[in-house]
């Protein structure tokens, strides 16, 4: 298989597009690190369902917004296995509200965990991947990085920063042969979307041209390419899976 005898770190792992991720990479042969950060039920779920698929995979709780976490699990990860091939940036959350009222701690937790987190675990991984001169990283922002979304001020910052870092990173890494590219889901069905009321899922449909939200899988298809190597000349590059939803670059 084409990832076979990869190691693959995707932060978030453990639920919605994470789980199917890991899934996808693990059934290319990967074995998968799967990170949470604070439920350990849905984790040893998602290493369960990938073994049961007859994969392999691993489970690395830390908290990517923690710098010294970050840094001791993937020495961790690397001891044990010797070296990372892929990391899925993927670990986000929301704390939505309108800006006159968001709190400070709303806007730091948001952008501490989709873009620092994004910074810190891509700093731990690149110099092993440098010296090597192989690697593959992959960055989850979001449709809202590009068209903005009234009450989510900080989760739209953070996911434009990712793709302002992933060109930056991808110019830095690409001397050694090291990708970094990034996906853009519009709305996609998991734990993060499902807090939205049907009227606002209604309203969220009529704006997407293929009528309908997202599978974690159609995802999860796009990380799997380009991990993979039909994407080995591409770098810097968003590709954006939203069903049409926006279509610009
Ligand atoms: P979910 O809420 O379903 O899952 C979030 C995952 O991130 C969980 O595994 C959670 O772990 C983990 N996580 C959260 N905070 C941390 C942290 N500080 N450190 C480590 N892990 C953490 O999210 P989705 O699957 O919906 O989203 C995944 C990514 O896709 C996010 O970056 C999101 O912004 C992005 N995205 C999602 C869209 C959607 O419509 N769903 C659309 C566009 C982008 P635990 O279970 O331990 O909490």
């Amino acid at each position: 298989m084409m990832l076979d005898g990869q190691v693959a770190l995707v932060t978030g792992g453990s639920r919605g597009i994470g789980r199917a991720v890991c899934l996808r990479l693990a059934g290319m042969g990967a074995k998968v690190g799967i990170n949470y950060v604070s439920n350990p039920t849905a984790a040893e779920e998602t290493l369960a369902a990938v073994e049961a698929a007859g994969g392999s995979g691993f489970l690395v709780p830390f908290n990517v917004a923690d710098a010294g976490a970050v840094q001791e699990a993937v020495k961790g990860v690397l001891d044990e296995h010797s070296f990372i091939d892929i990391l899925v940036n993927n670990a986000g959350i929301t704390r939505d509200g309108l800006m006159a009222r968001m709190k400070e701690a709303d806007w730091d937790q948001v952008i501490d965990t989709n873009l620092k987190g994004t910074f810190l675990c891509s700093k731990a991984v690149m110099r092993p991947m440098m010296k090597k001169r192989r690697g593959r990283i992959i960055n989850i922002t979001s449709v809202i990085g590009f068209l903005g979304n009234a009450g989510q001020v900080n989760y739209g910052a953070a996911k434009a920063g990712i793709v302002g870092l992933t060109k930056s990173m991808a110019r830095e890494l690409a001397p050694r042969n090291v990708t970094v590219n990034a996906v853009a889901p519009g709305y996609i069905v998991t734990d993060m979307t499902s807090e939205l009321s049907d009227d606002i899922q209604a309203a969220i449909r009529a704006q997407i041209p293929l009528g309908s939200l997202g599978q974690p899988e159609d995802v999860a298809g796009v990380v799997a390419f380009l991990a993979g190597d039909d994407a080995a000349y591409m770098t810097g590059q968003t590709l954006h899976v939203n069903g049409g939803m926006y279509m610009g670059n």
